[in-house]
C-alpha cells in the first residue's frame, strides 16, 4: 500500500478522553473511531489488525478440530426465556422490539442459541463430540464503556461451544480449548496466563480465565512468578489425546494463579514468597465447563448406546477478538507508539523515501515495494512529502516492526536501513539483502 492512496488519519494530539495508552495510539494511529459511548468504526488501519487476530483465531480454533460457522447478532427473547435467563442477565442485555411485538435482543453471548441449533439437528451419541463456534458481534450494555476497544458495548468475540456425551468428554474439550488457547495468544506475541476463576451469569463449575499481565488491567490477579517462565512454543500436540491435553492443562495450571474472586490468602501464602506476586491482569478469554445447565431444561439430548436419552455435557469458551488489540498494545509500547508483533502486524514493513521526487530514491523504493509484494508480503510505503521527522514519526506511531529507509546519500554507497521498530537498531545493508531479511523473518523464500 502507498501511502499517498491509503487512508489514515493519525492525530497529532492526544486525545483528552482517553485514559490508557492502548486507547490514545488506537485513536492517534487512526485505527478506529468512537461512533457512541463503547461503540466504534474500525478504520482501515485497525480494520487489519482485527482481521490478523481474528485469521489466528480461525486457525487455531480449525487445528484443534472445532467447526466454525455463524448465528445472528439479534436473537429472539423467548429462547432465552426457555433458559430463564431473560430475567436474570439484567440491564446488560440490549432488548428490542420489533414491529409486530416480539422481543428480541441483541446478543451478549450464544449459548440458548446454539443449544437450539443442536437439538433440532442432532439426536445420537454417535455425532458427538461436536465443537461449533464463531466469531460474531455481542453486545453488552457495560455501565462504564471504557478504555476504547477494551471494555466496550458493541465487540467482536470468539465463542464456542463443545456438545459431548459425558464428562470426562466434555473436560477433554475443556482440556483441549485451554491448549489452543496458549497458542492462539502466543501467536500474537502474548502471554495470557489461565488462572482460575468465578463462573458469573453462565454458571458452571470448571473455569479458568486467560489474564495478560498489565498495570491498567481490569482485574487483580495473584500468582506464582514460576508461571511466567511456562510456554507453549511450538510443540506438536494431538488435540484427540485426552492425556496430552490434560498434560498440558496440569502444566499450566498446577501453579498458584488466580483472580480475586476465588483468590485465597491460606493457599497463596504456601507460595514462597519471593515467587508471590500480585498484579493486575487484562482478561483476554474465558473457558467453561457447564455441564447440563442449558441441556437439560431446553431439552437438548442425545441417544445413548444403551438406547436411553441424555442429556448433552456442554461448555462454552471465549475469546475477546476485538479487546485483544488493547491487550497486545499495553503490552507492546513505548513512548513513540505501538509496536506491533509480527504476528499480527498490519503491515509487514515500512519504506520511508527520505527524498520523494528523487528519481533514484523513487526507482529504488519502487523496486523494494514490488520485490516484497511479490514475495506475498505487504509493505505500508510512505511516498508522501511529508519531511523525514514526520514520516519516521508516523511509523513508529502506527508500530510496523521493520523499516526500510531509503535516501539519495545511502543509495551512492549501495545501501539502505534495515531498522527494528522493538529495539530502534539499524543497519545499512544493500537492498536485496534487506529484502531477503524481510523474507526469513515472515517465513517467505525469496528468490533474490
Ligand atoms: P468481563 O469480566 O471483562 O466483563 P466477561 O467475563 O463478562 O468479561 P465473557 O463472557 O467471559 O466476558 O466473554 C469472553 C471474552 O470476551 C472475555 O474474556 C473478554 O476478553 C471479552 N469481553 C467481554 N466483555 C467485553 C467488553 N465489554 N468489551 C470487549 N471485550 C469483552
Ligand atoms: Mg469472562
Amino acid at each position: 500500500m502507498r501511502l499517498s492512496r491509503y487512508f489514515l488519519p493519525v492525530l497529532k494530539e492526544t486525545p483528552s478522553e482517553a485514559q490508557i495508552v492502548s486507547h490514545r495510539y488506537m485513536l492517534r494511529a487512526g485505527m478506529i473511531k468512537q461512533a457512541q459511548a463503547g461503540i466504534y468504526s474500525w478504520l482501515p488501519l485497525g480494520y487489519k489488525v482485527l482481521r490478523n487476530i481474528e485469521n489466528i483465531v480461525h486457525e487455531e480454533q480449525q487445528r484443534a478440530g472445532h467447526i466454525p460457522m455463524l448465528m445472528p447478532t439479534l436473537q429472539s427473547a423467548d429462547l432465552w426465556r426457555e433458559s430463564g435467563r431473560y430475567d436474570d442477565y439484567g440491564q446488560e442485555m440490549l432488548r428490542i422490539t420489533d414491529r409486530h411485538g416480539r422481543d428480541m435482543l441483541y446478543g451478549p453471548t450464544n449459548e440458548e442459541l446454539i443449544t437450539d441449533i443442536f437439538r433440532s439437528h442432532v439426536g445420537s451419541y454417535k455425532d458427538l463430540p461436536l465443537t461449533l463456534y464463531h466469531i460474531q458481534w455481542k453486545f453488552r450494555d457495560e455501565v462504564r464503556p471504557r478504555f476504547g476497544v477494551m471494555r466496550g458495548r458493541e465487540f467482536l468475540m470468539k465463542d464456542g461451544y463443545n456438545f459431548d456425551l459425558t464428562k470426562e468428554d466434555a473436560l477433554h474439550a475443556y482440556n483441549r480449548h485451554l491448549v489452543s488457547y496458549l497458542r492462539t495468544y502466543e501467536r500474537m506475541g502474548l502471554q495470557a496466563i489461565p488462572m482460575r476463576a468465578d463462573s458469573g451469569p453462565i454458571g458452571g463449575e470448571d473455569t479458568h480465565e486467560f489474564l495478560v499481565l498489565a498495570e491498567t488491567g481490569e482485574s487483580e490477579v495473584f500468582y506464582d512468578s514460576q508461571i511466567t517462565e511456562l510456554k507453549f512454543g511450538d510443540r506438536e500436540i494431538d488435540y484427540d489425546s485426552h492425556e496430552e491435553c490434560r498434560a498440558v492443562l496440569e502444566e499450566f495450571t498446577s501453579r498458584y494463579a488466580r483472580t480475586d474472586e476465588t483468590h485465597d490468602e491460606a493457599v497463596f501464602a504456601q507460595v514462597p514468597e519471593e515467587r508471590r506476586r500480585t498484579a493486575r491482569g487484562i482478561e483476554v478469554g474465558q473457558i467453561f465447563y457447564f455441564g447440563t445447565k442449558y441441556s437439560e431444561p431446553m431439552g437438548a439430548t442425545v441417544v445413548d448406546k444403551d438406547g436411553n436419552r441424555v442429556p448433552v455435557h456442554m461448555g462454552s469458551h471465549g475469546i475477546g477478538v476485538s479487546r485483544l488489540l488493547g491487550a497486545i498494545i499495553e503490552a507492546s509500547h513505548d513512548e513513540k507508539g505501538i509496536i506491533w508483533p509480527e504476528g499480527v502486524t498490519p503491515f509487514h514493513c515500512g519504506i520511508v523515501n527520505l527524498k520523494q521526487g528523487d528519481t533514484e530514491a523513487d526507482a529504488a523504493c519502487d523496486a523494494i515495494y514490488a520485490s516484497l509484494t511479490a514475495l506475498g508480503l505487504e509493505p505500508l510505503y510512505d511516498d508522501t512529502n511529508e519531511r523525514a521527522g514526520g514520516k519516521f514519526a508516523t511509523m513508529d506511531l502506527i508500530g510496523l516492526p521493520w523499516r526500510i529507509t531509503v535516501g539519495p546519500r545511502g543509495l551512492k554507497n549501495g545501501v539502505v536501513e534495515l531498522t527494528s521498530r522493538r529495539t530502534g537498531e539499524s543497519e545499512e545493508l544493500s537492498p536485496e539483502a534487506a529484502i531477503e531479511r524481510i523474507a526469513q523473518i515472515y517465513g517467505k523464500v525469496s528468490k533474490g
